[in-house]
């Protein structure tokens, strides 16, 4: 055993004498205990580094004491900063349910254990149970999709901007493409229609106006280069006024009559008909269907609210095509995207259950009364962690559904909203208090609204876990002068 005098506080006359050694460090209890978690070389590298600082400090003249457990807490604290997950869970109380840089839609519990079950081991992603031959990744969604849709055949891609991408190129290489001018959008994040048509090899053929295309207008592009007529669901933003779209059922007609495709990039494309939860109406993939389209294309992790990938319905021949193109290997989708997407695809197969359990459903209906029971339960906490820097009030504020989907329609919510102290710097106050909250364990994501920070409540499922970090909150930088 060592004796206690081991461990006790080295004065250091000379720095480069008496600083401790690597194995002493690494043979004390708190030394053993980080090379069980974090491996030798890990904490070999820690400890050398948090002494080398030391060094450098005693070098420079600082008369620092520096304790051999001093020390190793210092390295303790380097690796489990080090070891942190970059990539983790937050609080969304952005406003936004789909929001694509955190992550969109939340998988329900159905899909998360679905996940689980086929990424422990073997599965039969690529195998048929009954011939015991190869088979099809496809095929695990493939039905599903036929009677979610009406469609005679689907197949599933990484997200949607590939499912655009492989669609057209299997269209359209080397020919037209006739798309309406109010249809050239970018959805963010460099997915831009006319892009995406260069890159798929296929030549954009703009017709219309911005604010109006009739169908003539598609009937008159129609030449011996035309592959396909093309409508883009113009997701994120809306045309009013004085505008003119030409129905689905129309351009269908007039692709149909010069025996061309239809193809439809509906985005979000819910499976269900949205007003039977008191939402808002978005075009479904069956409708788009039903309106003559060849191929629709939709986002897997937007209304759906499933993981993310590229959906692709229509006609079996297009889809065979689709599937024999080589980028169709290069944008193929893992066996935990089918097994989640299976999952949710089932939920989809009674709409009542789907209500229950849907996670993103959930956000997308849950009563502006509940969101705002709960704000007013953690008001008095949060009013007291924050007395010397914010007022905090609740507030009812409007939620997006996000991701492009219905982009004027607001859901009615209630949170909170942190108003700085006046006569403070106050725009330096309120970047500080967002940093508060992104700096806790579990971050939490508001937005900056009129000189506030909001936080809205619609997607707080575990407030609990949310109370129980506020006093961990720590506005020091927000308080300085
Ligand atoms: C969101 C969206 C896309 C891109 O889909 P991802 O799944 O994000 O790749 C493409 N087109 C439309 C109309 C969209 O709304």
């Amino acid at each position: 055993m060592r004796s206690n005098d081991d461990r006790d506080m080295i004065q250091v006359p000379n720095p480069f004498a008496a600083l401790p050694s690597i194995d002493r460090m690494l043979s004390l209890p708190e030394g053993k205990a980080l090379v069980a978690v974090y491996g030798h070389k890990q904490t070999t590298m820690a400890l050398r580094e948090i002494v080398d600082d030391a060094r450098a400090l005693l070098l420079l003249g600082d008369d620092r004491i520096f304790s051999l457990p001093g020390l190793v807490a210092q390295a303790a604290t380097a690796l489990e900063k080090a070891n942190a997950p970059s990539l983790r869970p937050v609080f969304n109380l952005s406003g936004t349910v789909l929001h694509t840089n955190l992550g969109r839609a939340p998988l329900p519990t159905e899909a998360l254990e679905a996940v689980i079950a086929v990424a422990r081991g073997a599965s039969n992603l690529e195998f048929d149970l009954t011939t015991g031959r190869r088979g099809d990744r496809d095929s695990h969604l493939d039905e599903l999709l036929r009677r979610l849709t009406g469609a005679e055949a689907a197949t599933v891609v990484n997200n949607n901007a590939a499912a655009v991408l492989l669609t057209l190129n299997t269209i359209g290489a080397g020919k037209e493409i006739i798309v309406s001018r109010g249809e050239l959008i970018e959805i963010g994040g460099a997915f831009r229609i006319p892009d995406i048509m260069g890159r798929a090899n296929c030549i954009l053929c703009e017709v219309g106006t911005t604010n109006r295309t009739h169908a003539s207008d598609y009937s008159q592009a129609v030449n011996e280069q035309t592959a396909a007529l093309m409508k883009v669901h113009a997701s994120n933003y809306v045309l009013k006024g004085f505008t003119a779209q030409t129905p689905e059922t129309r351009i269908a007609a007039i692709a149909h009559d010069a025996g061309l495709p239809f193809i439809v990039d509906l985005g979000a494309g819910s499976l269900v008909d949205l007003r039977q939860y008191g939402l808002p109406h978005e075009p479904t993939v069956a409708e788009t269907i039903a309106s003559g389209a060849d191929l629709v294309t939709f986002s897997g992790d937007k209304l759906l609210g499933g993981p993310q990938a590229g959906l692709i319905a229509g006609r079996r021949d297009l889809i065979e095509k689709i599937k024999r193109n080589p980028m169709k290997r290069a944008l193929r989708v893992d066996k935990m995207t089918i097994a989640a997407l299976e999952a949710i695809l089932r939920l989809h197969l009674d709409p009542t259950r789907l209500a229950q359990k849907s996670a993103t459903l959930q956000l997308l209906t849950r009563k502006q009364d509940d969101i705002r029971a709960d704000a007013e339960r953690i008001l008095p906490r949060l009013s007291e962690q924050c007395a010397a820097i914010a007022r905090v009030a609740v507030i009812e504020c409007l939620s997006q559904i996000g991701s492009g989907s219905l982009p004027v329609e607001s859901l009615p919510s209630a949170g909170l909203a942190l108003s700085p102290i006046a006569g403070r710097g106050s725009g330096r106050a309120i970047n500080a208090i967002a940093r508060a909250f992104r700096a806790l364990p579990i971050p939490v994501i508001g937005r900056i609204e009129d000189g506030s920070f909001i936080l809205d409540f619609r997607c707080l499922t575990d407030s609990s876990a949310f109370a129980g970090q506020i006093s961990a909150l720590d506005f020091t930088s927000a308080a300085a002068p």
